[in-house]
């Protein structure tokens, strides 16, 4: 048995090739991850039509688990999950006169301190400037890191929400954008997509090169994809 992929019309498949007659296609939960299981002697362009006739059905099941995967709105009360670095937090909202600010508490709570009668939005923004402030602290020697085991150097890196991206990469002006969600997820993923980033800068678009570039500095990147990509989503399509 052995696993090859291949990639039809932007969508990631897992081809494992077996002692089967038939050919097998099936998405996973909760990532929406496409595998097809073939026989061995298939011929790889019948397989490659197998999989464009499947797109259809694909995109609908994936659609469908993104949609059960989504995180709900927050109310910012008490009590409410919140996740910083990939640990789950209760929120406990402290009024008080001072400048707002974010404490975690023994592991489980994530003491939120806002100005007495603060709006939902109010104390969104104090936790997201909270979240950017804990990247920006995170990200200079992880980025230190991987440019000198990628042997490249970026000449900005910045924090901002994106809608649809995990991270982005100017290759021309060297520029990377991080998504401050990241800043819920574990921090192997913040590290797979400062990574990714980083090997735009050899490789600007997604080639078989780009791969085997991401294989040789992060073998272990499709595992951190995969985590990154069954955590809650606050979007239902997600690039970098
Ligand atoms: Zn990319």
């Amino acid at each position: 048995m052995s696993t090859e992929h291949l990639t039809v019309a932007g969508i990631d498949i897992d081809l494992i090739r077996k002692d089967i007659k038939n050919i097998h296609l099936a998405v996973y939960p909760p990532s929406g991850r496409v595998r097809i299981a073939a026989p061995e002697q298939m011929d790889a362009n019948a397989i490659r039509l197998f999989a464009i006739s499947k797109i259809p059905w694909i995109k609908k099941h994936q659609r469908k688990f993104a949609e059960q995967h989504r995180e709900t709105p927050r109310e910012y009360v008490n009590g409410e999950s919140h996740y910083f670095m990939g640990r789950r937090y209760l929120l406990n909202i402290i009024e008080h006169t001072g400048n707002n600010k974010v404490v975690i508490r023994n592991r489980k709570y994530m003491d939120l301190y806002v100005k007495y009668g603060a709006t939902r939005d109010q104390k969104e923004r104090a936790v997201w400037e909270w979240y950017r402030r804990e990247l920006k602290s995170t990200v200079p020697d992880l980025v230190a890191k991987w440019e000198g085991v990628i042997g490249v150097k970026c000449s900005y890196w910045g924090v901002k929400y994106m809608r649809t991206k995990w991270g982005t990469c100017n290759t021309t002006a060297k520029r990377i954008w991080l998504n401050l969600e990241l800043a819920k997820k574990p921090v192997e993923c913040l590290e797979y997509i400062i990574v990714h980033e980083l090997v735009h800068l050899h490789e600007r678009n997604h080639t078989e090169r780009f791969v085997s570039l991401m294989d040789r500095f992060m073998p272990n990147w499709r595992l951190n994809r995969e985590v990154l990509n069954s955590l809650p989503v606050g979007h239902e399509k997600w690039g970098y």
